[in-house]
């Protein structure tokens, strides 16, 4: 879709793709913030899930909120709807699969983009920035900014990195990034995020970036899978996961210097368990099969049928800990620093009724969307967090609920 001469911009005002767990937050955090978001669109699929998170919003924090439905699949619509409420900024918390849709109506009517997950077909369990950076030189044309995979991993863990970078190293050479969700529920197995995206991620192939190279291992659920225990600040000793995530792929580019990349996540003996029977009774497949007369897609199914994670809150208790281990350079001298952030997810439910998951990934969103229309991050194109000033980002973050504490630490072995 090509862009028109006439921008559609009006300053202080966000128009929200998504209005799920995720969702939710966004469109919370940015009532809170009303010096700067003063006019606020939620729009999602269906009018349900926006006009609850709306009574809430009005509740909470007594700001009144615009809801609207539209299929964001369709760029021509989310166009149309753009054209109406007239957005400084486009927060997309849809799914992976409408990034392109959306970035190609915020194209056509010149309205700045945000996300917080790259691009992925829905045919295909495959997620990488191509499709997304390809758009670089129409968003430089048409004078606008997309900054994408600004939740928090990625998002935040990017931003930590170039924060690193710039306060303690003259070059980065090894980066950990950790992911402990130390919580539980009450369900016997749930995602904490959409159960389609999630399990399309956590099944997947895992690789991780050694000196200009992706080295694969096999999924977290299979025999073979590489994994050790961490020691986390406040969560204590977690049994970690290697995995494919998408930020690595940025960073591996926008790093100079780096040697080796990882990322580790946690997960439960139950829930891995719960991987390897979904996987092989083929209830997770992402190809329709035939079923009474009807082509399903087993995955759509199971999504159906798991709970949503946004109800996941209201028994949620025990803390989130991501961040960064970082091995890096500075006057010739090699040290590591670890930097992080714990968050609650009781406290986050009582803040905003949304478990820490969704927090985590919603707040950082609302921060860029605030850094952007503010002008502490300017530019035209399309850029990754990491490649934006650390500092006011993270600072404001704080301010907002995601604090971070940074601390000396060991290196992580080479081998695990
Ligand atoms: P949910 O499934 O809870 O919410 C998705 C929302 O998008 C729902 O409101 C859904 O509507 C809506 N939606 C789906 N398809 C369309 C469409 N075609 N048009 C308009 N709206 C649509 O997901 P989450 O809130 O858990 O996740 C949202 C995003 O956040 C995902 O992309 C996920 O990958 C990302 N994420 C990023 C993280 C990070 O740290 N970077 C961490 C966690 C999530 P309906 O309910 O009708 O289906």
């Amino acid at each position: 879709m090509a862009s028109s001469n006439k921008s559609y911009q009006t300053k202080g005002t966000v128009l929200i793709i998504g209005a799920g767990g995720v969702g939710s937050v966004v469109a919370h955090k940015c009532a809170m913030n009303k010096d700067v978001f003063k006019k606020i669109h939620l729009a999602s699929r269906s009018i349900a899930k926006p006009n609850a998170i709306k009574k809430d919003i009005k509740k909470r924090w007594g700001v009144n909120i615009e809801t609207h439905t539209v299929d964001a699949d369709f760029a021509k619509k989310v166009a149309a709807l753009i054209k109406k409420v007239k957005p400084e900024v486009v927060i997309n918390v849809a799914l992976p699969y409408q990034d392109l849709a959306i970035m190609d109506a915020c194209l056509e009517t010149k309205v700045n983009y945000i996300d917080t997950a790259n691009y992925e077909p829905k045919d295909e369990a495959h997620f990488e920035y191509s499709w997304q950076w390809a758009y670089k030189k129409q968003y430089e044309k048409a004078g606008i900014m997309a900054i994408l995979g600004a939740g928090f991993d990625p998002g935040v863990t990017n931003a930590y990195c170039a924060y690193m970078l710039k306060k303690y190293f003259d070059t980065v050479k090894y980066v950990d990034i950790l992911d402990a969700n130390a919580g539980s529920h009450d369900k016997g197995f749930a995602t904490n995020f959409n159960p389609e995206i999630n399990l399309r991620e956590v099944t997947q192939e895992v690789k991780h970036y050694d000196n200009g190279e992706w080295v694969k291992t096999p999924p977290v659920m299979n025999e073979g899978s590489v994994h050790f225990t961490f020691d986390y600040p406040v969560a204590g000793p977690k049994d970690s996961y290697l995995l494919f995530h998408e930020e690595m792929e940025s960073l591996a580019k926008n790093l100079p210097g780096l040697k080796r990349m990882r990322f580790w996540m946690t997960f439960g003996q139950n829930y891995l368990t719960h991987l390897r029977v979904m996987e092989s009774i083929g209830i997770s497949r992402i190809d329709p099969i035939d079923f009474q007369g009807k082509k399903i897609v087993p995955m759509e199914f199971l999504k159906a049928l798991l709970p949503d994670p946004a109800s996941l809150a209201t028994n949620y208790s025990g803390k989130t800990v991501i961040g960064c281990i970082v091995t890096g350079e500075k006057d010739g001298k090699e040290f590591t620093k670890y930097i992080y952030n714990v968050c609650d997810h009781a406290e986050t439910f009582k803040e905003v009724g949304s478990q820490a998951i969704s927090y985590t990934a919603g707040v950082p969103p609302v921060i860029a969307a605030m850094m952007l229309m503010t002008g502490k991050w300017s530019g035209k194109g399309v850029f990754n967090v990491e490649e934006l000033d650390p500092e006011p980002f993270l600072d404001t973050l704080a301010q907002n609920g995601l604090p971070y504490e940074v601390v000396d630490h060991e290196p992580l072995p080479a081998k695990i």
